[in-house]
């Protein structure tokens, strides 16, 4: 990511929210109407935010909110992302953003996961990391994105490098033969077993 930065085949800038509140102490936050835990970030930082961004950008963007409450992010989804010029990911924290806002400028809700972080900031690395290596030029083997896990719903095949024999291990022997074809018979086919093994959910998405 830091190559493909330099290059400029990805470029990606950090908004602080807190830039764009109107009160003195730099606040973005205020309690829950209806009581509860917790603080919620205001609509009005957040929107002055996003508006500064969209308006600088000059057309509109996918603003994608990271948020447990959302299906879970997949590859096909990276895929989908690198795809757009510009992508807008909003970070929230404490208990969360005013729905009034999210409902105004969010078009995609994504989860990295059925668990709970303090801030979307860590989700949004996830993001960037896993839809720039989808933009051509981004990974140094254009190949590697494609054969690789969740091609297909399946997970990659094992993999060996050197030595062929280690701590009393071999390295299947197919490997060796040099065969094209029937090595990319057992990939697939340790692909296949894999999955149904460790990720057997795939393969009924499928279906
Ligand atoms: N009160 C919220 C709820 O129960 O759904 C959780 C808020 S969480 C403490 C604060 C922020 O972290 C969220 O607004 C979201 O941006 C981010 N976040 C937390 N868990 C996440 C996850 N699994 N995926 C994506 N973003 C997450």
């Amino acid at each position: 990511m830091g190559r493909a930065a330099a290059q400029g085949t990805i470029h990606v800038s950090a908004i602080n929210i807190r830039d764009y509140s109107v009160e003195k102490h730099k606040k973005v936050d205020d309690y829950p109407y209806g009581g509860g835990a917790g603080m919620l970030m205001q609509a009005q930082p957040v929107y002055d935010a996003w508006k500064a961004v969209t308006d600088a950008i000059g057309h509109p963007v996918r603003t994608v909110y990271l948020t447990p409450q959302a299906q879970v992010f997949t590859q096909a989804e990276a895929r989908s992302f690198a795809q757009e010029e510009d992508l807008i990911l909003l970070c929230g924290h404490y208990e969360g953003i005013d729905e009034r806002v999210l409902e105004t400028i969010v078009t995609d809700y994504v989860s990295i996961g059925d668990y709970v972080l303090t801030g979307g900031e860590l989700p949004a690395l996830v993001l960037i990391d896993s839809i720039s290596r989808m933009v051509p030029g981004v990974l140094s083997n254009a190949d590697s994105g494609i054969d690789e896990s969740f091609s297909e719903n399946l997970l990659e095949y094992p993999q060996y490098t050197r030595p062929e024999e280690w701590m009393g291990k071999k390295v299947p022997e197919i490997l060796l033969s040099g065969h094209h074809a029937k090595v990319e018979a057992w990939r697939k086919e340790q692909s296949i077993l894999r999955t149904k093994e460790r990720r057997p959910d795939l393969l009924e998405d499928n279906e």
